[in-house]
């Protein structure tokens, strides 16, 4: 596969152009001009790229990536570590944050929806990618599953299914009929979450404040991880464009603990 055809049908699929982010989506940084074996995570760490390079990847694919909006613009120290080793390898780097974030089948608060057998509702406030705001599609609401019935029962299955303990603030007793999603680092749309009349919002961190907002407006919070909420879409789309390219691919899991 041609690096730069890969490049556009990526950026025409999730639709990069429409959706203002806080960095770069797409090709990050340039390597080799043909890809045969693609490597995708979720963050492009050191660690990624060492375990890319023993696969022999020519290409990673991340929901994290690298130049954000307020990073020193240097290349030295940490970025200059990764960076040096993934051009010495000659290795491609994608990236796709929000638009993976807000693509309505792929992306990451699909993904974790399906992990964990979540109804979303149609034509409420998720993925509607007409507009160029990045609140758009990164709220979404549904119903739980039958066996998700109280927020102690949410909380079990979550841990069951992402291997990862919630942080849990709320009455444990609380029947949960409708819910709030957001992946990663989302603790923030609680607000959001609150003004949705929902019965309980998940993200994947937590803030000091978020325990008084949740106390507050007893809409109840779980803080599932950012890493293991965002696990999902990036995989997803990887395995999407290897099987429409004929790629070798393989989702690379880097344990993180936030
Ligand atoms: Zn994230």
């Amino acid at each position: 596969m041609n690096r730069d055809d890969l490049s556009l049908y990526l950026d025409d699929h999730l639709q990069v152009a429409r959706i203002k982010d806080y960095c770069p989506n797409g090709l990050q940084v340039q390597g080799k001009p043909i890809i045969k074996t693609l490597v995708s995570g979720v963050t492009a760490s050191l660690a990624l790229i060492e375990e890319a390079i023993a696969l022999k990847a020519d290409a990673i694919m991340v929901h994290h990536g690298w130049f954000w909006k307020n990073d020193d613009a240097r290349v030295i120290g940490q970025l200059h570590s990764r960076l040096k080793l993934l051009m010495d390898h000659e290795i491609n780097l994608f990236a796709y944050h929000l638009p993976l974030d807000v693509h309505p089948v792929l992306g990451n608060n699909a993904q974790l929806a399906k992990v964990m057998g979540w109804k979303p509702l149609m034509g409420s406030k998720r993925a509607s990618l007409g507009s160029a705001s990045p609140m758009d599609g990164l709220i979404w609401e549904g119903h739980p599953e039958a066996s998700q019935k109280t927020l102690g029962q949410l909380a079990r299955s979550i841990s069951g299914r992402l291997g990862r303990d919630p942080l849990v603030i709320g009455d444990l007793n609380k029947p949960i009929k409708r819910i709030a999603w957001c992946t990663g680092g989302a603790q923030g749309y609680i607000n959001q979450a609150i003004e949705m009349k929902v019965d309980a919002y998940i993200s994947g961190e937590v803030s000091e404040q978020t325990f008084h907002a949740a106390e507050e407006s007893g809409v109840a919070y779980i803080a599932a991880g950012h890493h293991a909420t965002e696990r999902y879409g990036i995989g997803a789309l990887g395995e999407f464009v290897a099987q429409k390219y004929k790629l070798k691919h393989q989702f690379v899991d880097i344990p993180n603990p936030v």
